[in-house]
């Protein structure tokens, strides 16, 4: 199988060169960023180091003291807007980014520098040249411009590539697919539920994917997925499907040139490991896993100017592989494809972090609320559904149990751009009084054969 590199100056490298050339770029790294970032000498201060204890990569992962969420968010809100961390002048910031989410946990602001946007398209156009895109591939982008990383970063790496790009991030799913078949469009990226969804649509529209459009690969990803739903939907478009792991704080992997499905296994993420410096940890004691074990992802981004910050704990729970799990080469660390999760309670839906608190302070702020279960899935039409089932008080008249369910719909529209369904209890629900878990995340068994090819 021929070789898809985008850097092969980087990607062909013998591991132990590779490792030796990441080691500059972060040690590098960690000198800029203790120079200017107030959040950096902060965090060395009460760790007591400095710059000149870090002189082996043992000393990063055992004496760097990691950031959190919430100390990006306390330090934002100490000096707004960009928070002590950022590294330039104002005047040099390119473009801002907010992580997606509307909760109460708030957004983390990246200021990103012009020389940060260019190597921020190096990871887009890598991941593209991976899964096979070309100059002239006709592309269509699905994602909406907003303040979120993505569709800058995809638009842009795509035109470096030189693609034809149909930006079709606004438009509804029926004119998506009317553009597929109109132009003859040959590749798109949709996240695993919207690939479900167009999917879907087409069939119901009488259109066969395989034979009424002219799609050859699809790029896959963010959410998680079972093999056949791959295997599934390379038969239905006829086409050669990829996948990648992507993060707002930079931490970064994708499929290579064997795809996401190898046979009937799971095929495998390699980590752009020149882009970021990930750990795979052991969440409790800090300590990496071993090959096969699942942990908690951290990362460092490298050459990083605008608002860098040293080991990020991003709680996603991965499985960490042997680096020599893939014979492609490339020098980088692997992670199993498709079955990233969550350490904490955050769930992603449509794309978009939503906290249970968030959903639990608009509920519980009724009185008649009581308790409430919620559930993740694929609906029969392909559409990712998010539904509430809400149980009420005793005692509460049906008029105005209908009443509450549109306002709680309302402003949980409001809150997370989601539109939820809300339904009556059918029948009493768990009540505890310590931690309640009220979410099943049922979509990855959605995405499961419907039989038929
Ligand atoms: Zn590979």
């Amino acid at each position: 199988m021929a070789k898809r590199y985008y850097r092969p100056e980087i990607e062909t490298l013998p591991r132990e060169d590779f490792l030796a050339y990441q080691w500059q770029m972060l040690k590098a790294q960690v000198e800029y960023t203790y120079a200017r970032s107030g959040l950096c000498r902060q965090q060395f201060k009460a760790a007591g180091i400095t710059p000149d204890d870090i002189k082996t990569r043992d000393d990063f992962t055992n004496r760097v003291p990691f950031t959190t969420k919430k100390d990006l968010i306390i330090d934002q809100e100490r000096q707004p807007p960009y928070g002590s961390r950022l590294c330039v002048p104002e005047g040099e910031i390119h473009h801002t980014y907010l992580t997606s989410g509307t909760s109460g946990k708030g957004l983390e602001v990246h200021a990103i520098t012009e020389a940060d946007y260019q190597f921020l398209l190096t990871v887009t156009a890598t991941i593209y040249t991976w899964s096979g895109w070309q100059a002239g591939e006709k592309v269509m982008l699905p994602l909406p411009l907003n303040m979120n990383s993505a569709a800058p970063t995809h638009l842009g790496g795509l035109a470096r590539l030189g693609c034809d790009v149909f930006n079709l991030g606004m438009s509804d799913t029926r004119t998506k697919l009317e553009y597929l078949k109109r132009f003859k469009i040959t590749a798109f990226f949709a996240t695993t539920a919207y690939l479900e969804t167009l999917t879907s649509e087409a069939e119901a529209m009488g259109l066969d994917p395989a034979k009424d459009f002219s799609v050859r690969r699809i790029l896959t990803g963010i959410q998680s997925y079972p093999v056949s739903f791959i295997h599934r939907m390379a038969r239905k478009w006829n086409a050669e499907i990829y996948d990648y792991y992507g993060t707002t704080q930079w931490a970064d992997g994708a499929t290579c040139e064997k795809g996401a499905a190898i046979g009937d296994g799971r095929g495998h993420y390699h980590m752009l490991d020149h882009v970021a410096f990930n750990e795979v940890l052991n969440p409790d004691t800090g300590q990496p896993v071993a090959p096969g074990e699942v942990g908690e992802l951290v990362t460092t981004p490298l050459n990083r100017k605008g608002s860098p910050y040293l080991r990020f704990r991003l709680a996603d729970k991965v499985r960490l592989l042997p680096a020599d799990t893939c014979d492609c080469g490339r020098p980088f660390s692997i992670v199993e494809a498709g079955t990233v999760s969550r350490y904490d309670d955050m769930m992603k839906i449509k794309g978009i972090n939503i906290w249970p608190d968030t959903i639990d302070h608009i509920v519980f702020a009724k009185d008649e609320a009581s308790e409430y279960k919620g559930r993740l899935y694929i609906a029969a039409d392909g559409r990712e559904k998010a539904e509430i089932n809400l149980e009420f008080k005793p005692g509460v008249a049906a008029a105005v149990k209908q009443r509450l369910l549109g306002k709680i719909a309302a402003e949980i529209q409001d809150a997370t751009e989601i539109n939820f369904i809300l339904k009556e209890a059918t029948e009493p629900l768990p009540h505890s009084v310590f931690k309640v878990r009220r979410w099943t995340d049922e979509r990855a068994k959605g995405l499961e054969g419907k039989g038929g090819a």
